[in-house]
């Protein structure tokens, strides 16, 4: 008698235990994860909607100004100009320009935000490519601008451009981390010496080919250069582009062999 009445309090007191217990499974976490599941999935068709509503004005088009063979001393009156558009370069320096007054004017143009890429020591074809000097020289202007910014600049630019470069070059520029920029237009700057308005009219002449990649504009560090700015910033965003510095770690590559690893 006493066994049984132990055996039917146990399984009374063991109802309620029963109940709390099924319903804490179902206020539990992971039945709620499924629940947000199976409402996200629900929603997911809008979701995929939503791209294609937003593309061309929320992704900004972005050109790249490019100013080689410096420091000059129009330097410092370049970025000036660039701070009067509101605009940031990128500077590609010859590491034996890179001195006196320059060192200071390097610096500040890299407090300003521009970027500074490396374009070999001497920019002497001969020895960058026959001789062999490519790496060498850019590990020594890497050392010289180290000690100027404080920071290892990894990005460079070949003079002449990259098709210049051998297989075994190729090879080391990857070994060393570099980023290699090329261009995609050329001002030609060089044919319109004296010429700012022609460099400008040929750029924008140039920019209507860009509708998928970012333009990459070169130009050199010169009088005529510094003159061009105002109307080379107006015709760059008159294209529908914002002109932006590039640094090395950015996600677009360019360059003349086509070589994701550069
Ligand atoms: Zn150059």
């Amino acid at each position: 008698m006493k066994k049984k009445i132990i055996i039917i309090s146990s399984i009374l007191l063991l109802i309620p235990c029963v109940v709390v217990g099924i319903s804490l499974f179902l206020k539990s976490p992971d039945v709620a994860k499924v629940e947000t599941k199976s409402s996200k999935q629900e929603t997911l068709p809008h979701q995929d909607q939503a791209p294609k509503k937003v593309p061309t004005k929320s992704k900004q088009k972005i050109a790249y100004l490019t100013i080689d063979d410096g420091p000059t001393k129009y330097l410092t009156e370049i970025v000036a100009a660039l701070k009067k558009e509101n605009v940031k370069a990128t500077f590609f320096l010859v590491g034996n320009n890179i001195t006196g007054d320059h060192k200071k004017e390097v610096k500040e143009a890299a407090e300003a935000g521009h970027s500074i890429g490396m374009h070999s020591m001497t920019h002497d074809s001969k020895k960058l490519y026959k001789k062999g000097q490519f790496i060498p020289e850019m590990k020594q202007e890497s050392t010289l601008i180290n000690g100027l910014l404080g920071k290892q600049i990894k990005l460079i630019r070949a003079p002449y451009g990259s098709t210049y470069l051998n297989s075994a070059q190729i090879k080391k520029v990857k070994e060393e981390k570099y980023r290699l920029l090329d261009w995609n237009i050329d001002s030609e700057d060089w044919r319109h010496k004296g010429q700012p308005q022609k460099i400008v009219a040929s750029v924008k002449e140039q920019l209507d080919k860009f509708h998928k990649i970012s333009p990459v504009i070169l130009v050199h560090e010169t009088e005529d250069t510094l003159k061009a700015i105002p109307g080379l910033i107006k015709a760059i965003r008159e294209k529908g582009f914002e002109p932006m510095p590039y640094f090395e770690d950015n996600d677009f590559h360019m360059n003349f062999i086509k070589d994701a690893g550069l």
